[in-house]
């Protein structure tokens, strides 16, 4: 299915087509909502949702070839918690058996925390799991690119919902998406009151991304953002 900006996301689980290269399937319970950019032989999927239903996500891919032909993919999270990166593990261990070579990407401050497996900020145990240590391969910061295929994300650090929070920017000429993990949705924003949470730095976040011009908002949880900077100017209001 593909969306116009007219047309809502479904509620039902069905892979919905941004073209000309990104697919978003909407996360099932408290998963979140996990984001395919594929170009050539090269993949790119951004957070991975809690681990619990993985495998109705790779169920899908699989049912429409999203994947077939893989080379290299890069599983991107936007922020550390673990509901985003719970699935990274299975999800790997998937595409590897799908003979791709796979690569884990992260602003280096959830690197960090990653790598150090830390559950006060990731809040594993809120979701009664814990995380093991992960190694991140590629640690990006400010500006930074992150290609796939001929495509090119730029790394927005915009923290304020965790410190190493971060939006990935994909000008796609046809369409220009941002894909903006828990900093901002579609009338609201993230938590500010979780560990490594500010405020003021989200505030600031908000400010950032309102220079860029964008099509179409793809966030962490809900529905997408068409009116990208009537949404921002809003929220920004009541902040
Ligand atoms: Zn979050």
């Amino acid at each position: 299915m593909r969306i116009s900006s007219i047309e809502e996301f479904p509620r039902e689980l069905v892979p919905v087509e941004i073209p000309p290269h990104t697919v978003m399937l909407r996360g099932i319970a408290w998963d979140s909502n996990i984001y395919l950019v594929r170009d050539g032989e090269e993949a790119l999927i951004i957070d991975t949702g809690t681990g619990v239903n993985w495998h109705v996500y790779t169920g899908i891919w699989e049912r429409e070839g999203y994947l077939d032909g893989v080379e290299k993919a890069v599983i991107f999270n936007t922020h550390e918690h673990f509901d985003h990166v719970g699935g990274n593990r299975p999800l790997k261990e998937w595409l590897e058996s799908k003979g791709a070579k796979v690569l884990f990407a992260a602003h280096e401050t959830t690197a960090k925390t990653l790598e150090k497996g830390d559950d006060y900020v990731i809040l594993a145990y809120s979701y009664g799991r814990k995380f093991e240590p992960q190694k991140v391969d590629i640690r990006l910061k400010e500006g930074d690119k992150l290609g796939i295929g001929s495509l090119e994300l730029e790394l927005v650090h915009t923290p304020g919902h965790t410190a190493g929070s971060s939006c990935l920017y994909l000008d796609d000429r046809e369409t220009k998406l941002m894909f903006t993990g828990d900093t901002v949705f579609n009338g609201t924003v993230g938590r500010i009151d979780l560990p490594t949470g500010n405020g003021w730095e989200l505030q600031e976040s908000l400010e950032k991304l309102l220079e860029f011009e964008v099509d179409f908002g793809l966030p962490g949880h809900g529905r997408y953002i068409d009116e990208w900077r009537k949404n921002l100017t809003e929220i920004l209001g009541w902040l």
